[in-house]
């Protein structure tokens, strides 16, 4: 059994794979890599599967990816819904409808689903196997190396702190990874969004739209989905690093600020927004690590890429990155071979496709959000003309699932409680 380390300072057992962080990475790395026979060591800082909001709209390509781990179906049960698309509204007036609908089914919608719900079923399906150790209420906070290889990581925690050595550690510890600055791995951040965005949820009173809409109505556009049981989530976006001094006026100012902008939902943000607290700032930057593997690490999720959430990308991308990931380090651990020259496998390939998908990330923020070049009147006929263009079906399959060469390597499956449904597109 895996098995976790003493006091730090002395040396603990050795398990096969520790991952940093149960996400959606690190929690589908975690189920693949026990579903290999692998014996893994699962550190989270949090000690339940609720998390800050961290967005809810799941593309076809990782619903398709947690359909064939079982996990779907179970978490939608929790409640969701599924959307038909996005929608661009400028002063009222679709001017852009990217419609799921005719992508190939049953993967031709999103949808919207809390990210616990789909946490917690992929957390289940790994305390299945007797190879999972879980170290959660820690959070990583020392890496140690041996021969210049990543060797133990210290976690800190409920229990005090514990050292955890491996034979490969994959930092899946999210956008502000601890992992990674402790490897002395820098963000590789990159300010190209005009925007933050400020998230909140109100109770829909049975309007609830088919399509993530982002609205234009001559101030900051506005981002909206059904969420959760009978609520809207609403994301107001405003000019970057500007929040601060806006909060600094207080409370009903920002109200104000936000009615103005939604009032169709102003009756709802008076009554339900109550505190600066009821309110969660996305700092919308996009970043991509110079480097995603050491030897004895591996960077995957927001910990080697952040997104912005223009597109819904963050969560499929991590869901893939796990899936290209774990026949990589399979044949690492078979081979006893962890350096980065081996696991340049799985990064080398795997940075082409992002630095696709942040290449369209960004003519969809400049088409949909830009304040400046792009004016209210070019905008309409621009993104239009955009949306009837094959290349723009083309894009469309891409947002929607990523690389689809990417699949789930169930040949390497050493269990047999569940056969890998059959993958569609
Ligand atoms: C407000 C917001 C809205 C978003 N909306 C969407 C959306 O609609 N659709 C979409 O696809 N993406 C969205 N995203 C992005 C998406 O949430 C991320 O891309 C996705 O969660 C990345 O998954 P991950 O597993 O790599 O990292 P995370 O989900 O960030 O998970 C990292 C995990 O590591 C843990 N952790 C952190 N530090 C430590 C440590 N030192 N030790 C141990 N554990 C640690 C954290 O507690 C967490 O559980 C949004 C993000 C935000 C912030």
């Amino acid at each position: 059994m895996a098995g976790w380390a003493g006091e730090d300072g002395e040396d603990g057992a050795q398990t096969d794979f520790c991952v940093v962080g149960a996400g959606p990475a690190g929690l589908t790395v975690t189920l693949l890599l026990l579903r290999s026979g692998a014996r893994v060591t699962l550190v989270e800082r949090s000690a339940s599967q609720t998390r800050a909001y961290r967005g809810e709209i799941l593309q076809p390509g990782g619903l398709r990816i947690l359909d064939a781990l079982g996990v779907l179906g179970p978490a939608r049960a929790g409640g969701c819904h599924e959307l038909d698309g996005f929608q661009l509204l400028e002063g009222g007036r679709v001017v852009l409808d990217s419609d799921y609908r005719r992508l190939p089914a049953p993967w031709n919608h999103l949808l919207s689903i809390p990210q616990e719900q789909v946490l917690g079923e992929l957390l289940a399906r790994c305390r299945r196997y007797r190879g999972f150790t879980l170290v959660d209420g820690s959070r990583v906070t020392r890496l140690h190396r041996r021969a210049g290889r990543v060797s133990a990581v210290v976690a800190a925690g409920r229990g005090g702190q514990r050292r955890i050595t491996a034979h490969c550690f994959v930092a899946a510890d999210g956008r502000y990874s601890k992992t990674r600055s402790l490897a002395g791995i820098a963000a590789g951040r990159d300010d190209v969004f005009e925007h933050d965005v400020l998230w909140f949820k109100v109770p829909a009173h049975g309007r609830l739209p088919r399509r993530v809409r982002i609205e234009r109505a001559g101030g900051n556009p506005v981002l909206t989905y059904p969420s959760g049981a009978g609520h809207v989530q609403i994301g107001w976006l405003l000019p970057h690093r500007t929040y601060g001094a806006l909060a600094a006026r207080g409370v009903e100012h920002v109200k104000d600020l936000i009615c103005a902008a939604v009032p169709q939902y102003a009756d709802e943000v008076r009554r339900g927004v109550r505190a600066l607290t009821d309110l969660t700032l996305l700092d919308v930057f996009a970043s991509c690590a110079p480097q995603w593997a050491q030897d004895g690490l591996l960077l995957i999720g927001d910990s080697a890429h952040t997104h912005s959430p223009v597109g819904a990308q963050g969560i499929n991308l991590a869901l893939q990155d796990a899936v290209a990931a774990h026949p990589v380090l399979m044949a690492s651990l078979r081979r006893q071979d962890a350096t980065a020259r081996f696991l340049q496998r799985y990064t080398g390939p795997r940075r082409r496709d992002i630095r696709r998908v942040m290449r369209i990330q960004r003519a969809q923020s400049s088409l949909m959000l830009s304040t400046g070049r792009l004016t209210g009147t070019v905008r309409p006929a621009l993104a239009g003309l955009v949306s009837r263009t094959p290349l723009y079906r083309q894009i469309l399959r891409q947002i929607a699932f990523g690389n689809r060469q990417i699949r789930i390597s169930s040949q390497l499956f050493t269990d047999t409680y569940e056969s890998v449904e059959q993958e569609c597109v």
